[in-house]
């Protein structure tokens, strides 16, 4: 055995950053504000806390149901290990953010500033902290509250139970990843040929639920 071979690096595993072998598992939750805008910045990260919220008894093939799919870390999609199946998705399938550019951890943070911020929160706060622009963050906050009102409408409640701010947040995600793609721009074209898009929570006080100011830039 040469020398070259015996001191060569071993081949590093890729980190599972899903915990797809055994099911999700429940990342660690930012305490606060500050702490959501800076760690969703690793959208890593952040892709690990959206399939937790999305699949929190593990994750599912979206296709067939199986459970375990395979991670493929270079793409950060699944692929479903169902010899039937085979089939490839990404976490963003089937939930409002399917056709959205804007990275998992900048939803990520949005969400958590609209379950949180009491006073609301407006574009321009998204551009400010974020470094969105004031357009982007105007449409993200729109399709959160369209995805609320959806639900709402349909006889989905949002759970009331939510004490601290991570679970307001995981509250509020797991919430809208409810509602897929399909369906919200169902609710996008009846907004579009105005029919008003309401804030769902007024009758328990719009300044608890952060959605208030969410038509500042309209
Ligand atoms: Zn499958």
């Amino acid at each position: 055995m040469s020398i070259l071979t015996t001191t060569r690096p071993k081949k590093r595993t890729p980190i599972d950053p899903v915990g797809t072998k055994h099911g999700g598992t429940k990342p660690v939750l930012p305490a606060n504000t500050t702490e959501a805008i800076q760690q969703f910045q690793d959208q890593l990260y952040s892709l690990s806390v959206f399939a937790w919220l999305r699949w929190p008894d593990g994750i599912k093939c979206i296709h067939c149901g199986a459970e375990d799919p395979g991670f493929l870390s270079t793409r950060q999609i699944w692929k479903c290990r169902d010899p039937r199946c085979r089939k490839q998705f990404s976490a963003r399938r089937d939930t409002l953010l399917e056709d959205s550019p804007i990275l998992i951890g900048d939803w990520l943070a949005v969400l958590w500033m609209v379950a949180n911020q009491r006073g609301g929160v407006s574009s321009y706060d998204l551009k400010e902290l974020l470094g969105v622009t004031q357009k982007t963050g105007w449409l993200m906050l729109r399709r959160i509250r369209m995805a609320v009102q959806y639900l709402h409408e349909t006889g989905t409640p949002m759970p009331k139970r939510a004490r601290t701010e991570a679970e307001r947040f995981a509250r509020l995600t797991a919430h809208v990843l409810l509602v897929s793609n399909e369906q919200l721009a169902e609710e996008e074209a009846a907004v579009d040929a105005g029919k008003p898009l309401s804030n769902p929570f007024a009758r328990r006080g719009a300044d608890r639920t952060g959605l208030r100011s969410m038509t500042d830039a309209a």
